[in-house]
This record gives structure tokens, sequence and C-alpha cells, in this order.
């Protein structure tokens, strides 16, 4: 079902709840492949909900189909980059395993772990407060309707309770190395 090849993009999918480190360690990474020369490209999953996906809101189907199309756009720009990192809470096991399906051998889901407690202790945007309080409706991890599903089998997990954010974008990094020294 994949065209992914061999010299396509790495796709680094980064799931996990609101606030557990994605885009913090995504752009760290980022920053780290464009100094060595090379070309990266984030899609974090509000920007392109915001940007192209207006029409999705936090459903269970919504956030499903929205996983979809970052999956494709992801295919469409594998040949446009070194790296690919989706920053994207992307809470169902199935919808993961379909985005997967979708890119190919070069899909690595990076499972960015932190308890529901400590997310609520960070509230980096506020919004586990508002959520807590019932003024969000369908908030992952909180609102009984949109359960975050935990990977059951990631490529890689990152526990962000126990790593420093440099602890975590370096061992991405190591993975990064090996995979371009493997291919030549
Ligand atoms: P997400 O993209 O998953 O919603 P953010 O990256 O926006 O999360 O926020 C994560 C927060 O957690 C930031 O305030 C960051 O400084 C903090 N943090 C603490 N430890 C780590 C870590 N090891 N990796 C990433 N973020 C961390």
């Amino acid at each position: 079902m994949s065209s992914s090849a061999e010299n396509d993009a790495l796709v680094f999918w980064f799931t996990g709840l609101s606030g557990s480190g994605k885009t913090t360690i995504a752009t760290s990474v980022a920053d780290h492949i464009r100094k060595m020369g090379k070309q990266a490209k984030i899609f974090d999953g509000d920007d392109v909900r915001n940007i192209l996906h207006r029409h999705l809101g936090f459903t269970p189907e919504d956030i499903t189909e929205n996983n979809r199309l970052i999956a494709h756009i992801c295919v469409q720009h594998q040949k446009k980059a070194d790296c690919i990192l989706v920053p994207v809470i992307s809470p169902f096991e199935k919808t993961r395993k379909e985005a997967r399906t979708i890119i190919g051998g070069r899909f690595v889901e990076v499972y960015v772990k932190a308890s529901l407690d400590e997310v609520i202790r960070r509230d980096v945007k506020g919004l586990y407060e508002k959520a807590i309080n019932g003024r969000i409706e369908n908030f992952i991890g909180i609102s009984g309707n949109v359960p975050y599903e935990e990977p059951r089998d990631p490529d890689i997990v990152l526990d962000t309770e126990k790593l420093t954010v440099k602890a975590c974008a370096s061992a991405l990094m190591t993975y990064v190395q090996k995979d371009w020294k493997r291919r030549g």
C-alpha cells in the first residue's frame, strides 16, 4: 500500500499526551539535523489542523481523519526532506497503525511518555485546567470518549519524566545517524 522507498525521509511520528514533550523534542531534533546541513520538516498536528483541515474538530472520527491526512502529507514530502518530524497526539492505536501502513518502512513510532498527572502538573498551555473544569469538550486523556491509548509496540520510548530534553533529542539523533550510515 505504501510507496516508501529506502532513500525517502525518515518519519518520526511522535505520539503522547498533550504536554508530554513532542513539540519540544521534535524542534530540538530538527535544529540538530539542520545544523548538519540536512533538510528537516516538522508537521505539527495543531498547525496542520489549523491551516489545512479547519473543518476537523476533536471527535474521535475527526482526530482519526486529521491523523490520516497528516500521514498522507508525510508521504508527499518524503522525497523532499531527509527527516520528517510529526508531533501529533494521535491517541488511537488503530490510527497509528494506519499511519505506519500509509508511510511504510521509514515510519518510526516514538512514544513521548509522561503520565496524566505529570502533564496536568505541567499544563503548558493551560488546557488541562479548562478541560478538568468542563470548559473544553473532547479533550484527549480527560474526556471519556477520547482516551489516550498507550502504544503497545512503539519503536522508541522517550520517558520525559526521567530524561532531559537534551537526552531525548540525543537518543533520536543516534537513531538518525545510524540510519544514514546504514544507507551510506
Ligand atoms: P506537546 O508537544 O507534547 O504538547 P510540548 O513540547 O509543547 O508538549 O511541552 C512539553 C513541556 O514539557 C515543555 O514545557 C518542556 O519544557 C517540558 N519538558 C520537561 N521535560 C521534558 C523532556 N524530557 N522532553 C520534552 N519536554 C520536556
